[in-house]
């Protein structure tokens, strides 16, 4: 049999066997360079109102593709119409091969840049590349970054309580279920919970603003008690984790880390928005309670001074916003040479490729802290078989090469996303006299 047709029949197979790998590896030697012939935005839902975004990319190679995410919940039409009408008429034609000289140009060819539409293309990009050469190479993309520098991927679980004691048992349950490291919420209201003022409730301009308010100094107040409870019930032994979701400013993001410090956080995250970062300097000043930021950066500029530095402990990313693997690889490098460490952010909206995008990065990084967790519902390990699995609080990618997940196009298609109503906006939260509160 000729290479060629030895490594066309070999894809055309489900899962190479050991032997079968090391015969196509040889094989491979030697090939002229991959050409991306075609490319694809798939959107779709795998339940709870998620708007996924992903694009596939094929190659020249008989069966050889690979998949990356563009997850944006907020402004996924855009991103859409970014790789649509943007990306994928300038991509088709090049070379699959050369990850990094296509992530820059990719990169350069928006004149502006780092906004997060563009890094959620870019992101698209650079996972479904990383795929499609770890298949190529019959590798877990973990392999082509170094290998294994742990195990498994330790993850935080969420837990959240209305009073103190729901969040103790809370604490006791996501223990029970093996986690480690808990993040907990405290009150009504989402984010910023236990500084909301009910509905109509506090003093109100005449005909203003009714519902749910936000007071800074009431969250202030209010969370330290909780977590002081929640050290007398459980002890030092779970590592909890806090996110004030940039709901503080200033001095008062200052104090609450101070007041926080006794209980011995893992971290607490996002005290401040990124338009505030340079406070970060006052709370390393008064406390050494860790800092995890950065879910709402894209540009490297924001995180970049934070981490040479030190003036934070964790850098907070998501990947599919921050543009790839290739971005957040070079980042935990960075962190390394500094002591910072990452806990890339997944949750939520996300995905299972962005999931494992982090993963890849998480379990070959020196830089490694912490993944947020988290969980689909069963209909997705059908969609997207290979989704990554968490047991006894350790996140498990499938071992299969590329990014280790596939897509069923079929069952995807039969799941849309919904229609976005109301431009698909994030929740605004307001104080009392009805101003907006950063998000
Ligand atoms: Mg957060």
């Amino acid at each position: 049999m000729e290479r060629r047709e030895l490594i066309k029949s070999m894809l055309a197979a489900p899962a190479l066997p050991a032997a079968a790998q090391q015969q196509y590896a040889r094989a491979m030697n030697g090939l002229p360079p991959l050409k991306i012939t075609g490319a694809k935005v798939i959107t779709t839902s795998g339940g709870r109102g998620y708007r996924w975004i992903f694009l596939k990319l094929t190659t020249n190679e008989p069966g050889l593709y690979g998949i990356g995410s563009a997850n944006n919940h907020f402004q996924t039409q855009a991103v859409v119409a970014a790789l649509e009408h943007h990306l994928i008429p300038w991509l088709i034609g090049k070379d699959a091969d050369r990850i990094e000289d296509l992530w820059q140009s990719a990169h350069y060819r928006t004149y502006w840049r780092q906004g997060p539409v563009a890094n959620n293309v870019l992101s698209a990009l650079d996972m479904a590349l990383w795929d499609i050469k770890g298949k190529r190479a019959s590798m877990p993309v973990y392999d082509l970054l170094g290998g294994k520098a742990r195990d498994a991927v330790p993850c935080y679980d969420h837990i959240g309580g209305r009073t103190k004691e729901e969040c103790v048992e809370g604490v006791r349950k996501s223990m029970e279920k093996g986690f480690r490291h808990i993040r907990v919420q405290f009150g009504e209201g989402g984010y910023g919970g236990g500084g909301f003022y009910g509905k109509g409730q506090g003093e109100r301009p005449e005909g203003g603003y009714q519902g749910m308010a936000f007071d800074e100094e009431k969250y202030v107040n209010a969370i330290p008690p909780v977590f002081d409870y929640v050290r007398s019930q459980v002890g030092f032994e779970p590592k909890l984790l806090h996110d004030t979701h940039s709901h503080l400013s200033g001095a008062n993001a200052v104090e609450f880390c101070r007041r926080m410090q006794p209980y011995q956080m893992f971290f607490v995250e996002d005290v401040l928005a990124p338009e505030q970062i340079s406070w970060y300097r006052q709370v390393r000043q008064i406390c050494s309670t860790p800092q995890a930021v950065g879910e709402v950066f894209s540009h490297t500029y924001e995180w970049l001074p934070l981490v040479t530095e030190r003036l934070i402990d964790f850098v907070r990313c998501r990947v599919a916003a921050s543009g790839g693997i290739t971005a957040v690889k070079k980042m935990a490098t960075l962190c390394e040479y500094f002591g910072v460490k990452t806990a890339f952010q997944e949750g939520g909206e996300n995905d299972p490729v962005n999931q494992l995008a982090a993963y890849h990065v998480d379990i070959s990084s020196t830089a490694f802290g912490i993944q947020e967790e988290n969980n689909f519902p069963p209909l997705v390990d059908e969609m997207m078989p290979g989704t990554a699995q968490i047991r006894r609080g350790y996140l498990y990618g499938s071992g299969k090469p590329g990014l280790g997940i596939d897509i069923n196009e079929e069952l995807m298609a039969k799941h849309p996303m919904q229609p976005i109503r109301g431009g698909g906006a994030y929740p605004t939260d307001r104080g009392l006299d009805g101003s907006v509160v950063r998000p």
